[in-house]
């Protein structure tokens, strides 16, 4: 049997982003040992490439603002799919999460009067969004990490030991989240399964509470603005361990990523350069986006280029540009504008922000943007406009959780914050609300499974060996794959290649559950996953388990595999249109979904108690309790009705707009 490392610890945190440090910041100062344990280098999260800033209704460009402004426009953009509570929340607590920072010492850029200066992005009817020119998320995992390192030197003097209530494990991957029964007979969380990836040696990190903060999925599309480690591996653990993922039909296409040159497609243009006066126009030098405000947004958004201009400067007497629409809209029209024959050269349209600001401001307000596009594409941009178009950039969906606790439902000891947690954003989150969504709920979910694992340390289940090593065996499985016969020449077949599994897997995403969709494509999608499913269980490497990138990718197969069949089932269950969900055949958006969420398990899993009692209406499975995937898939997928609104909620918003979204029972009960 393999020697398999353990350590114990009274939390542990998979994912050293913005949420997993806020979490493991919370879990330490209230006391708890505290393990967090990332695949890439400490400080290179994900979060460390947001570029525009956080949203936070601090109220100091325009004293308009506040919190119920900011629910308001979160809920606007989600279509109201959110989760009421957590929209809530996160805007309440937004303004103390960002004030904390500067107490961390965040250095964010100031208004001319010396407060944290906010600026304008898409969605949001104020200028909200807290930044440091386009690095924000560099200066925020950097305040955050430093307050990890005054956090161990406290634990110095006290102990003489810096990792003793606070240890970071980087370069390592969860493969694996460990479930025993308790003494009491129930399932709980034990702890997760490990390796490292300088030796690819394995290990246990036992706790009875494990906050998962992974990040996203983006890496099943072929064009994306994420980087390798998002592969939806917290996605997959959580289905793994028996949790449900809601809204996994709900990703979001950034409007405006590189198109050029091939190597760099995907790539983010931030959205600050709209917030920031960029204008968006297509081959015949045409400010489209006036011709794409959707009835919903009619009032809030400037009919004539004149009025567009006009609100940078004065916007109080004039409506904001259609370029600031949300994200799924801009995506759209876009994706529309190509279609139709108007695009760049290179498949995108134009952005340009050089004939609206001075070379010299430009790369003051836009350095990386500058910089990016100078080294990868040749262009200038205080001088030409970009070339841009949508690339796949965020999920919506993400594991099922409690809005004040973010205890994953279901599975006592789980936690989740940050993008691999659902909810919050409903079917389309704006701009910036990602970094606060972050910290607000990073810090809910260190606080609760530091809660949690003070209540539940004492009795906390061991590890079996059984378990570990059956981890072991699932883990090193791609180097024993053999040739194996092909049952009609009796040639023997090759393994397969993990990489060419993985971009099929691309390819199929980004083509048939891409930006627009239509049920026959997510049908083939959903046979080509099942294939693939079939292949990457041949998928096999040669060499050791020495740093082998073939090997990692092969584990991560599984992960990306999974999610992807929940998109694909959840996005063809889904019969209308709502935010980051285009239907081609369901163009419009359908008042009777506004109140239904899709979730997904595993199939043969057993539906968590509260969805037993969830109403199953049309596309939805019509089981409660145990639960099956249609067509062999490995996903069961269910319809569950959410729960009504708060009324003084709804009072913030005008009976008209109401109209739009609510459904015909909710309207009357109201
Ligand atoms: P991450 O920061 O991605 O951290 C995930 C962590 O989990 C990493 O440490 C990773 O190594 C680890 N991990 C993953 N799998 C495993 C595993 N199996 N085992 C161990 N560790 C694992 N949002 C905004 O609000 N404002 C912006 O301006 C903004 N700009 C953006 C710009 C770009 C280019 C991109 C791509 C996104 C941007 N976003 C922005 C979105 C935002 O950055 C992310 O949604 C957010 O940072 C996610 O944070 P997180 O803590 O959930 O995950």
């Amino acid at each position: 049997m393999t020697q398999v490392e353990r350590q114990q610890w009274d939390v542990v945190i998979i994912g050293a982003g913005g949420a997993g440090l806020r979490a493991a910041i919370e879990a330490r100062e209230r006391g708890l040992r505290t393990a967090v344990i990332c695949k890439s280098l400490f400080g290179k999260a994900h979060t460390v490439m947001a570029e525009g800033g956080i949203a936070a209704s601090m109220g100091n460009v325009n004293e308009g603002d506040n919190w119920q402004v900011h629910f308001r426009d979160t809920m606007r953009g989600g279509k109201f799919l959110n989760q009421w509570r957590m929209a809530e929340l996160h805007a309440r607590e937004a303004p103390d999460r960002v004030w904390e920072l500067e107490t961390w010492g965040a250095l964010f850029d100031r208004t001319a009067d010396g407060r944290i200066s906010q600026r304008n992005f898409g969605g949001h009817e104020y200028p909200r969004l807290a930044h440091v020119g386009d690095r924000t998320g560099l200066e925020l995992i950097r305040t955050l990490q430093q307050k990890v390192v005054a956090l161990q030197q406290e634990d110095f003097k006290e102990s003489g030991d810096y990792e003793a209530r606070i240890k970071v494990f980087q370069e390592c991957t969860v493969t694996q989240i460990l479930k025993e029964r308790g003494l009491k007979g129930g399932e709980s969380v034990s702890g997760a399964f490990c390796y490292e990836r300088e030796s690819g040696r394995f290990f246990v990190l036992e706790a009875p509470a494990v906050v998962l903060a992974t990040g996203g999925i983006g890496k099943s599309f072929k064009v994306t603005s994420n980087s390798w480690e998002y592969t939806g591996d917290g996605h997959a653990l959580a289905l793994l361990a028996g949790a449900s993922l809601i809204n996994m039909e709900f990703v979001q296409f950034h409007p405006t990523g590189m198109v050029w040159p091939p190597s760099v497609k995907g790539i983010l243009v931030t959205e600050s350069v709209r917030g920031d006066g960029g204008v968006l126009r297509n081959s015949e030098g045409k400010r489209f986006m006036f011709d794409y405000v959707p009835d919903v947004f009619k009032e809030k958004y400037a009919e004539s280029e004149e009025e567009a201009d006009g609100w940078y400067e004065d916007p109080d007497n004039n409506r904001r540009p259609p370029e600031l629409l949300p994200r799924d809209e801009v995506a759209r029209a876009i994706n529309s504008e190509v279609k139709a024959g108007r695009g760049t050269p290179h498949g995108g349209v134009y952005l340009d922000v050089s004939t609206r600001m001075s070379a010299e401001v430009i790369k003051r307000r836009l350095p990386s943007m500058h910089h990016q596009f100078l080294e990868l594409a040749d262009v200038d941009i205080t001088a030409e406009p970009m070339e841009v178009g949508p690339t796949c950039h965020y999920v919506m969906g993400g594991v099922d959780v409690d809005s004040e606790t973010a205890a994953a439902r279901g599975v006592p000891g789980l936690f989740a914050a940050g993008e691999v947690a659902g909810g919050m954003h409903g079917s389309n989150r704006l701009g910036g609300n990602s970094l606060s969504d972050l910290l607000v709920f990073g810090r809910r979910a260190g606080l609760h499974a530091a809660e949690y694992a003070r209540e539940h340390g004492a009795a906390r289940p061991a590890v079996s060996e059984e378990q570990i090593a059956a981890a072991a065996d699932e883990a090193l499985r791609p180097f024993g794959v053999a040739e194996a016969p092909t049952s009609k020449t009796g040639t023997a077949s090759p393994p397969e290649n993990p990489y060419t599994v993985h971009q099929e897997l691309q390819q199929a995403m980004n083509d048939l559950v891409g930006i627009i969709r239509r049920e026959e494509e997510m049908t083939q999608a959903l046979a080509k996953l099942a294939e693939l499913r079939g292949r990457a269980r041949r998928a096999g490497v040669e060499g050791h388990r020495q740093f082998n990138p073939g090997w990692h990718l092969a584990l991560d197969l599984r992960n990306m595999l999974l999610v992807s069949e929940c998109v694909a089932r959840a996005a063809r269950n889904r019969t209308e249109s709502r935010g980051g969900h285009t239907r081609d055949d369901y163009p419009g958006m359908d008042r009777e979904w506004r109140r239904a969420n899709l979730v997904c398990t595993l199939a043969g899993a057993t539906a968590p108690p509260e969805a037993r009692t969830a109403t199953d209406g049309p596309g939805g499975s019509g089981e409660a309790g145990a639960t099956r995937s249609e067509s062999g898939g490995r996903i069961a997928i269910r319809r569950r009705e959410m729960p009504p609104i708060r009324g003084d909620l709804l009072d913030l918003f005008e009976k008209d707009e109401l109209i739009k979204y609510l459904t015909d029972e909710e309207l009357t009960t109201e």
